[in-house]
């Protein structure tokens, strides 16, 4: 855990899980592998796969923080990778139900299973075993219940990684129909443009709704590729047009959109001060802002 996170778009990481493998292009460089825990671990990816953990004494971390934060789940592995069961996801809900004052952010690359797992039939099933993982934190009621619309959780926020149009193609229709309070997707890295075509364009506008959850994308995450260090990916040079492309495409329907970092000069800055204007643009979701 971190209670601060260089990561612009959130305050903290939480991570009860470490250790991930391989799924699709935007892993080529993934960068768990050079994070402190793993280089002092010599925790390395071999054959796309690194040893997954599994701490079960991280889970209360969150329930020690008084102050809210914005906290990214996993930074460093998939809450929904293969290898992780749905009861200690379970327990990583029912934490998230335990402190309503912190705003968690769950980005998946496995968004058929993220999908899944949030829509299990029947749903207060699921919420029953989420109120008993509760139990295991001292409370045994998260109080998650259909009445006072807490599920889905408000204070959890469900993306996915979408680095080119086959992976956008692939994950985003599995988000739009998952029950979140707050749907994102991450273009980090950027290895394309993804929002040259119409399909892009309706993912802003419902096609039904379902209180309290509708299927639109609520905000947009964009970076280009960071290599070791600072040093810039392959598709530095297209990068600037795709980003602006996303980002026009995010102005016009009114979705917030959050531009992480891009090449200036041939390595990464995440320092808007040095990008071009229309470019310098860091929103979060609308009526969802922390007070913190
Ligand atoms: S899914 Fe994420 S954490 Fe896992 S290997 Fe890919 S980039 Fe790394």
């Amino acid at each position: 855990m971190s209670a601060t996170s260089p990561i612009q778009w959130t305050d903290a990481t939480w991570n009860p899980t470490t250790g991930c493998t391989k799924v699709s292009p935007g892993c080529a460089h993934c960068y768990i592998e050079r994070t402190p825990p793993f280089r002092m671990a010599g925790n390395r990816f071999v054959h796309g796969k690194t040893d997954l953990e599994i701490f079960h004494d991280r889970l209360e971390q969150p329930l020690h923080w008084r102050k809210p934060r914005r906290v990214f789940v996993n930074s460093l592995s998939d809450l929904f990778h293969e290898g992780i069961g749905d009861a200690f996801i379970d327990r990583v809900f029912a934490v998230m139900a335990l402190t309503p004052q912190h705003t968690y952010q769950v980005l998946t690359k496995r968004a058929d299973r993220m999908r899944a797992y949030m829509s299990h039939r029947p749903v207060g099933e699921l919420k029953d075993r989420i109120d008993n993982a509760a139990c295991v934190f001292g409370a045994c009621h998260a109080n998650i219940d259909d009445e006072s619309h807490r599920w889905p959780l408000p204070n959890v926020w469900l993306g996915v990684s979408v680095e080119n149009k086959r992976m956008r193609d692939l994950r985003v229709p599995h988000l739009l129909k998952t029950p979140a309070a707050v749907k994102f997707i991450s273009a980090e890295p950027l290895l394309e443009d993804i929002a040259d075509d119409e399909v892009f364009s309706t993912y802003f506008y419902s096609g039904w709704t379902e209180p309290p959850y509708d299927d639109v994308l609520n905000w947009v995450i964009v970076g280009v590729e960071q290599l070791a260090g600072k040093r810039v990916g392959r598709n530095a040079e297209a990068y600037e047009q795709h980003a602006r492309t996303v980002l026009r495409q995010c102005a016009s329907a009114g979705v917030a959109a959050f531009h992480k970092q891009m090449p200036v000069h041939g390595r990464v800055s995440g320092d808007p001060a040095e990008w071009p204007l229309d470019l310098r643009v860091r929103e979060f979701p609308k009526g969802v802002a922390l007070d913190c």
